[in-house]
């Protein structure tokens, strides 16, 4: 073909190269190289690989039932192989291999971190169809419908995520990487990593590390300046009052007397002395004793 260019104008050369998206410039020869060369790359683009057909795929949506233990004996032999196959031949296909073999890699990173929430299974036409909850990567409370159809023979035939990667009947983002990866897990394993949302109980309340060893004082926890721990819970103006420890014992006889009640604090103190009492209480118009004595009467009337 290169001894034709020779014979060709300068004028039909840049046509030639123009329609081959190539630059024009330059002197006959070096137009002439740049065809010669453009013709053993292929015109630098990559080997066309037959693609499927990017045509609107029609999931099912009806019919689809939660994944159980025993749908381990029944779905598709789907193997590591198969899960490469398919996202190498989709790399083939959009020119993106480095970025979709890491999309399996950060796919097992999700998978391991039990990003999967839900799976269910319809089996339909001698096909599989799996629909899942991924939760997204960095975004807590977001997640992505998957999508999957695969063969009975394990093949992996299309695949469709909500996220921005995911679009297409072929996609191969890696929240559909973490769902292959927990279905080979599944498979090969029999452990179904689903963390459903209600799955487990909540741990929010749970201290992340437990403490372990004696007791410490509040003021050397860590993080606490000891000026800011105050031991003492008596207001300020009741703190080294002289009488503060009567008060607090008339406090508590009247209401353990007032309420009919008796709280464990009532048995710190000794019960009264009633020759005391009586003198304490001489505005009674009755004495203090006959006063008691009908107050005790009065709950049994
Ligand atoms: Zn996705």
């Amino acid at each position: 073909m290169s001894k034709d260019y020779g014979k060709l104008t300068v004028f039909e050369l840049k046509t030639k190269l123009n329609g081959r998206g190539a630059r024009t410039s330059g002197k006959k020869q070096e137009l002439i190289k740049r065809l010669e060369d453009y013709d053993r790359n292929n015109n630098f683009q990559n080997i066309v690989i037959p693609q499927p057909s990017q045509t609107a795929f029609h999931w099912p949506t009806e019919q689809f039932r939660s994944i159980v233990h025993q749908d381990r004996d029944i779905i598709p032999p789907l193997t590591w192989n198969f899960v490469k196959a398919y996202f190498i031949y989709r790399g083939a296909i959009d020119h993106h291999m480095n970025s979709d073999i890491k999309s399996i890699e950060k796919g097992k990173l999700l998978a391991e971190s039990k990003s999967t929430q839900a799976c269910s299974v319809l089996y339909l036409d001698a096909c599989v169809y799996f629909s899942s909850l991924v939760q997204a990567a960095m975004k807590k409370g977001l997640h992505y419908s998957t999508k999957l159809k695969i063969k009975s023979s394990g093949e992996i035939e299309n695949t469709s995520c909500e996220c921005p990667a995911g679009q297409g009947p072929h996609s191969t983002c890696k929240h559909i990487a973490a769902v292959l990866c927990m279905l080979v897990e599944f498979r090969e394993k029999g452990v179904l990593d689903l963390d459903s949302c209600t799955g487990s109980l909540q741990t929010f309340h749970q201290p992340k590390h437990k403490h372990q060893g004696g007791p410490v004082e509040a003021s050397k926890l860590p993080g606490v300046s000891t000026t800011d721990v105050d031991d003492d819970p008596r207001p300020m103006e009741y703190r080294n009052a002289p009488d503060y420890n009567d008060l607090v014992r008339t406090n508590i006889i009247s209401y353990c007397g007032s309420k009919q009640t008796s709280i464990t604090m009532r048995y710190l103190y000794k019960r009264a002395d009633l020759e005391a009492a009586q003198k304490d209480h001489d505005y009674f118009s009755i004495p203090f004793v006959e006063y008691l004595v009908d107050e005790q009467f009065k709950v049994i009337r």
